[in-house]
């Protein structure tokens, strides 16, 4: 009889790991890395001097209410901060929210390249995922509320969405909540939401302000530059509060990161020179990689998806080796199911240049 070892809750081996994008090259080699979003301009000069600030105070716990940094995104965005709730990054609150409103025999819908957490954190609770498909690498909300059953417990939706680029507008997200029954839990992850420049789209703010049923998860990883510090906030009903304030852990936020967190949001100054610094290259990265022939789908986020040939010389596999090569490194995202297409993050303008002179030398001599 074999050993009889300790077994993981039903769901949890059917999860594949989430593979984060690559970040190393050969020894020696420093790349470009544009594989995971981060920003280019890096976080507000006075979220490194709180940083730095609080090195002399590690030994103290944080404040585990996290009352300071709740005022300050409640101030900025004019919220009441007794319904924020705030986590080691958005993947915190995202699988805190999974962990509290789903379990076996549930199902959650995810739309077909949405972002892969969905699926690991739907399976790790026993639940079951259920994809929607999506239009021309965009959100169909009728394809959601077409694959609501009894059964369904959450919506899980980034707007914008990783790794498409691709959005839907507020007016979309007001009928899919409308639509969708009001005990389904509708989950805006707006982890790019800082970068979308479009008269037509809303982050979650006001939904949530009007409905008991939906949530909005916020990211300091992206456009304030803290991902290595691990801080998110979501943005909720008061029920649903208290829901995540009862499982969280204690101390779920570091005291550096709530110091940090602090003084990034409130420099709105660098937010504004974050985003003007996208909406500059944005549109240059895309426009300039299309002018070389290869397709990239509109993206109002900081990175574009772009779509690579058939064959294996001209794949997104080539590539991506051929790019790595050139000390750049890029996101490959089969795993989205998008085989032939690779994610690549906005850069500094150097690194834009050199990922588009790259992708002309592989072109070229794709071609010849
Ligand atoms: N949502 C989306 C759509 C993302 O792309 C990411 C980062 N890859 C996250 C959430 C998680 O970000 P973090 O945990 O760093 O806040």
């Amino acid at each position: 009889m074999a050993k009889a070892i300790p077994q993981p809750k039903e769901g949890i081996l059917d999860i594949d790991p989430y593979v984060p994008g690559e970040s190393k090259l050969a020894a020696g080699t420093k790349p470009i890395k544009l594989s995971s979003n981060e920003t280019p301009l890096g976080p507000s000069p006075k979220a490194v001097a709180a940083f730095k600030d609080v090195a002399g105070s590690l030994e103290r716990y944080p404040d585990g209410a996290h009352t300071a940094l709740r005022a300050a995104i409640a101030k900025r965005f004019g919220l009441n901060p007794d319904r924020i709730v705030c986590g080691a990054g958005s993947d915190e609150l995202l699988t805190m929210l999974a962990h509290a409103y789903l379990g076996p025999g549930d199902e959650a819908i995810y739309t077909e390249h949405g972002f892969l957490l969905y699926k690991i954190i739907i399976l790790a609770n026993g639940a079951t995922p259920v994809v929607a498909p999506e239009k021309d690498l965009r959100t169909d909300i009728d394809a959601i509320l077409a694959r609501v059953s009894e059964r369904t417990k959450a919506v899980f939706l980034a707007n914008p969405n990783n790794p498409t680029g691709s959005y839907i507008s507020f007016d979309e997200v007001r009928a899919l909540r409308a639509k969708l029954p009001p005990h389904v839990l509708l989950v805006l992850d707006a982890a790019y939401a800082e970068y979308v420049m479009r008269n037509d789209y809303e982050a979650g703010i006001e939904l949530v302000a009007t409905t008991s049923n939906t949530v909005m998860t916020r990211t300091f990883s992206k456009i304030h530059g803290l991902a290595g510090l691990r801080l998110g906030w979501a943005y909720c009903p008061e029920a649903i509060a208290d829901v995540l304030n009862r499982i969280r852990g204690p101390f779920n936020v570091s005291l550096p990161a709530l110091y940090a967190g602090v003084a990034a949001i409130e420099d709105a100054e660098h937010e504004t020179a974050s985003a003007e610094h996208n909406a500059r290259w944005l549109p240059w990265l895309a426009a300039e990689i299309e002018k070389l022939g290869l397709k990239v789908s509109p993206s109002v986020a900081n990175f574009v998806l772009v779509h690579f040939p058939q064959g294996e010389e001209r794949g997104a596999r080539a590539a991506d080796a051929f790019l790595k090569s050139q000390g750049i490194i890029v996101r490959r995202i089969e795993a989205y199911g998008l085989p032939n297409a690779l994610r690549i993050t906005v850069g500094t303008e150097s690194d834009n240049r050199a990922v588009v002179s790259a992708l002309s030398a592989f072109v070229g001599r794709a071609a010849a």
